[in-house]
């Protein structure tokens, strides 16, 4: 949109930049439609051409003050109720400012990602390798379609991800106990997060050690697989460690855990795969989740949320882990 510009490049007193730029900012305000996309980059614009941060400061409190009396005298919306979504709105990144933020921790360590990101160097059971490509861009802006369309293809049981009954069973999955039949009560709740002895896996002695109490639902072993940064290495690793069969035994029978979650790929222990799976799934009360990134935590007491996708028919899923405190 055009508008008459004041000259504000020249050397001119502080107050006359104060001025013009306000004449700017009113003149092309009552232009203004839509109000929220175009004040976002009025910010942007004069941003970029003030230099002096006292006028910006000024012009920015204008701005504030017009925005406020514009909304306070606006007709109530009975679309949502009041106060939701208030204050949500955020500005555009300028053009020149484009990076994105990639964070662990939210809101001051409120919220603590658990997650590991999709890489196509993270590990992929059995492969030296590592994942690999899993993602591809079929449709793109820039060979000429409306928008980026991606595609991916990648095991479920890939990276952070929970396993359903179906994964060992081969009768649940004929039955249909797939990752959308999953208890979201189960996988959402207060958990503790504790750290297994490091020189063994998880047998009945250190379950026995460990000594969780009686009503701990919700369990997230940390083991040696965080200390080896396992799930940050391309190859995988048949030393990780995990449950033995024994030492799942021991929990099913002797703890009220629903929720095991561990470091690495399996929670079970690579000599005892399969069997220590069975005493965990045969129930279909235990949900395990796997490859949770656990570094940096400290031991103790958070509210889990774990979120799998809802593939009908699978027996894996990728899942959305965090921590609040
Ligand atoms: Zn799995």
């Amino acid at each position: 949109m055009k508008r008459n510009k004041v000259d504000i490049s020249q050397s001119v007193p502080p107050g006359s930049k104060i001025l013009a730029e306000f004449l700017n900012f009113i003149g092309w305000f009552s232009s203004l439609v839509p109000l929220s996309d175009a004040l976002c980059r009025s910010i942007s614009a004069m941003g970029s051409r003030m230099k002096d941060p006292l006028i910006l400061l000024c012009c920015l409190e204008l701005l504030a003050f017009v925005v406020l009396s514009l909304a306070s005298s606006s007709v109530p919306n009975n679309a949502y109720p009041s106060g939701f979504g208030d204050g949500s709105g955020s500005c555009s990144p300028r053009d020149d400012v484009l990076i994105p933020s990639r964070r662990e921790v939210y809101d001051e360590g409120r919220i603590l990602d658990i997650s590991h990101r999709y890489r196509e160097d993270m590990p992929s059971w059995g492969s030296l390798e590592g994942l690999g490509q899993f993602l591809w861009l079929p449709a793109s802006i820039k060979n000429g379609s409306l928008a980026n369309n991606s595609e991916m293809k990648l095991p479920t049981h890939t990276g952070t991800h929970v396993d359903a009954p179906g994964h060992v069973f081969d009768h649940y999955f004929d039955a249909g106990f797939d990752v959308d039949t999953l208890d979201l009560s189960v996988l959402n709740g207060p958990a503790l997060l504790v750290d297994v002895p490091r020189d063994a896996n998880i047998t009945v002695d250190v379950m026995k050690y460990l000594n969780i109490p009686r009503g701990v639902r919700r369990v997230l072993f940390r083991t040696l697989n965080t200390d080896r940064q396992l799930m940050w290495k391309k190859e995988f690793d048949t030393s990780y460690v995990g449950f033995m069969k024994d030492g799942a035994k021991w929990l099913v029978e002797n703890t009220d855990i629903k929720l095991v979650g561990i470091d690495y790929l399996s929670v079970a222990a690579y000599d005892d795969l399969i069997p220590a799976h069975h005493v965990f799934l045969e129930g279909r009360e235990i949900i395990l989740v796997e490859g949770l990134k656990l570094d940096d935590i400290k031991p103790g007491m958070y509210y889990v949320h774990c979120l799998p996708l809802r593939l009908l028919g699978a027996e894996g899923s990728p899942i959305r882990c965090i921590l609040m405190n």
